[in-house]
């Protein structure tokens, strides 16, 4: 990790001397799950959008929030930027502040943000990713883009450390504007550098579905970490690629060789399960049986691990001072196939004085639906892919580029 990231206060907002006269642009991150039924899934990332909304409505001239919600290709009614005010409403209820959407950016937006000024009144800006500049692939596009968003205030915070791509609303703004980042961004950075000066032993916990998907920040905890429990689907790739047999499991042809050599290369550190829980097949009539050992028979797929390896992850976790966590063990989403994420996301959940990092977006789904008391987990990533990006990259573009501005 960069050591940039490691002294953010004077990017923080609380450096902002004077909030009181100023119009404030936020960019939360209000990306969550919108159903069929237009319910919304989990509301974790709003809550954590909350307090500085909260805030800068109390202090500041006038609050603009912007944000996306999942990956519209058109003005889709169920990704709406309308679907999550009723959270905010029910927020605020009590109290007189108001809520108003702005569908567009326009000469009215101008006019209704003065009208309200000093008003306690929230404006939510519609979905960002409606406006087309937002990720057009002409950055010039999105420079524009952000520079007549950045009319709409006098200062930016970005508090929405998951939206970690650039775009106009995440980058380009905060080169137009006085920029800090928001509670919940310096939350997520700061919780995450644990990992960066971790308390010996440090063991990272891998799994999930896909390895390709997390080749750097294997590698990366491969270089610091001290063990590296490997489950999920992954392990498929990496048990084949030592010649062990899989049967009919989920692995990743072309992968093969790249696990082979971390195997190589990192032999004393690489721990992968030694038994599996298997089937014939997929379906629920489907027995349940469990391998002896590491390999899986031809026509059994595996989807979860044993209850040695299990006991084995267990006795390594236990050791540890710090612990990374990212990947479930298996396909928790079924009960029957649930018992080894469970399990781990059960212990982590009671250790006590352990550094315990858990992050990604199905983990984080586990650890809800498992574990009813968290006290043990030092930090649970809201980040999804940005927190695996963050952990394994030397740049973080939307810090970086309010850090610049600040040198
Ligand atoms: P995260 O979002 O926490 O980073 P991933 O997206 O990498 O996790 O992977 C999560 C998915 O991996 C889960 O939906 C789970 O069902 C799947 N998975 C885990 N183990 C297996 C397995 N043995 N076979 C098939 N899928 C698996
Ligand atoms: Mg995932």
């Amino acid at each position: 990790m960069n050591n940039k990231y490691l002294h953010l206060d004077r990017v923080y907002y609380k450096t902002i001397e004077n909030v009181c006269n100023k119009k404030v642009i936020i960019r939360a991150c209000l990306n969550v799950e919108i159903d069929k039924e237009y319910n919304i899934v989990n509301d974790s990332r709003l809550q954590q959008a909350f307090p500085l909304i909260n805030e800068m409505v109390n202090v500041a001239q006038s609050v603009l929030v912007i944000g996306h919600i999942g990956r519209p290709k058109t003005r889709d009614p169920r990704l709406s930027i309308k679907q999550i005010i009723p959270f905010f409403k029910n927020k605020f209820k009590n109290t007189s502040i108001r809520i108003k959407v702005l569908d567009d950016i326009d000469q009215d937006s101008f006019t209704k943000i003065k009208m309200y000024s000093k008003n306690k009144t929230v404006f939510f800006l519609e979905n960002i990713r409606f406006f087309s500049e937002e990720e057009s692939e002409d950055i010039r596009v999105q420079e524009n883009f952000a520079m007549k968003l950045a009319k709409l205030g006098d200062i930016f915070i970005n508090d929405a450390f998951p939206d970690y791509r650039i775009s106009a609303s995440t980058y380009y703004i905060a080169r137009y504007l006085p920029s800090y980042i928001g509670p919940a961004y310096k939350n997520e950075v700061d919780k995450l550098n644990l990992i960066f000066n971790p308390n010996k032993p440090f063991v990272a916990i891998m799994g999930g579905a896909k390895l390709s998907e997390k080749i750097d920040i294997l590698n990366l905890m491969l270089k610091i970490s001290d063990k590296v429990l490997i489950g999920g689907a992954m392990s498929y790739t990496f048990l084949k690629a030592i010649g062990i047999q899989i049967g009919s499991s989920l692995f990743e042809p072309e992968k093969l060789e790249l696990a082979k050599s971390m195997i190589e290369n990192y032999k004393h550190k690489i721990c992968l399960p030694i038994d599996h829980v298997i089937v014939k097949s997929l379906d629920i009539l489907s027995n349940i049986e469990i391998t002896k050992n590491s390999a899986i028979p031809d026509d059994y797929v595996g989807v979860d691990i044993g209850p040695n390896t299990i006991k084995l992850f267990e006795s390594e976790i236990l050791h540890a001072s710090t612990i990374l966590w990212n990947g479930p063990m298996g396909m928790f989403e079924n009960t029957s196939f649930a018992n080894g994420t469970k399990n781990i996301a059960m212990l982590l959940s009671h250790l006590k004085n352990k550094v315990i990092i858990a992050g990604g977006g199905e983990t984080v789904q586990a650890i809800n639906k498992f574990c009813e008391n968290k006290n043990g987990y030092t930090h649970i990533s809201n980040g999804g892919g940005a927190m695996l990006f963050y952990i394994s990259n030397e740049n973080f573009p939307t810090l970086d580029v309010i850090l610049e501005k600040h040198n």
